[in-house]
């Protein structure tokens, strides 16, 4: 489930690469994965990209005239990757866009559900497509993360995922940040202190920074989460047992110790306030 730090690390590997030849063939591309269709996918032939942007877990390429701007969002099970000339090519890829050199972008998407999204936007038309989304996570600070916080009571698991609140974070660094700054993920964001704000605050960049050193230099998840998805796991600070919570389409995870006073909550009524 690729978050900030991963769409982060891809955009870095696909900067260079994606400007390197002009757009060969834009397509094919699958059609519950394409969203848009004017300016049609192959308006895109021809033009070269300037590179690879990214707002929160979106990916944008840019045509390097300015007239048009590539959308991804791979959301929980895409996967882009650039291949090169040689390399074998997926049967059935969800969109592919192959570059005058032989190269080819490739997105494919593992299941049965077609979730990851590609659109081909006019730079005016991809700003009010994003422009729901809350400032990058990244680099935020204790100023703005306390006005987000103080705006409405929520839970912190649940507002640290939401996009329109602050863009980037998803259900696995959730459960890292929550762990890093010792708060519980059923805290109210209008109960934390000062002092609770500026930790979440240095533990969302903290976080944020580590995971995308640590995925640029291609660690696997196991690698990378320290209390995500490893129940029953020692705490890395304290060796308590992980303990985790189940909602329909995600878990979290959470150190009784360090997080929740020592309470375990695995509450079903819980569960559902929370969603
Ligand atoms: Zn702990």
């Amino acid at each position: 489930m690729p978050e900030l730090p991963e769409i982060e690390a891809l955009r870095r590997a696909l900067e260079e690469p994606v400007r390197a030849a002009p757009v060969a063939r834009a397509g094919p591309a699958h059609v519950a994965t394409l969203k848009t269709f004017d300016p049609p996918l192959r308006a895109l032939e021809g033009r070269r990209l300037a590179g690879a942007r990214r707002r929160g877990k979106h990916l944008m390429f840019p045509t390097d005239d300015g007239e048009l701007v590539l959308h991804v969002h791979l959301m929980s099970a895409g996967r882009l990757k650039l291949l090169g000339p040689g390399e074998k090519r997926p049967k059935a890829p969800a969109f592919q866009l192959t570059f005058e050199n032989g190269d080819a972008l490739v997105l494919t998407e593992g299941g049965p559900k077609k979730r990851a999204k590609v659109g081909l936007f006019r730079p005016e038309a991809i700003e009010d497509e994003l422009a729901h989304l809350g400032p990058e996570a990244l680099g935020l600070g204790a100023g703005r993360l306390a006005e987000i916080l103080r705006a409405e009571a929520r839970r912190l698991h649940p507002l640290l995922r939401d996009q329109r609140a602050l863009a980037g974070i998803g259900r696995a660094w959730s459960n890292e940040i929550l762990l890093r700054a010792k708060l519980s993920p059923y805290a109210l964001s209008t109960e934390l202190s000062d002092e609770e704000v500026a930790r979440l605050a240095a533990a969302i960049d903290e976080t944020l920074a580590d995971a995308l050193a640590l995925r640029e230099a291609r660690a696997p998840d196991r690698k990378a989460y320290r209390i995500h998805d490893r129940l029953g796991a020692p705490c890395p600070t304290c060796r308590t047992p992980i303990e985790r919570i189940d909602f329909e389409e995600h878990t979290i995870f959470y150190c009784p110790a360090c997080q929740t006073g020592g309470r375990v909550l695995k509450d079903r009524r819980l569960s559902r306030l929370l969603r």
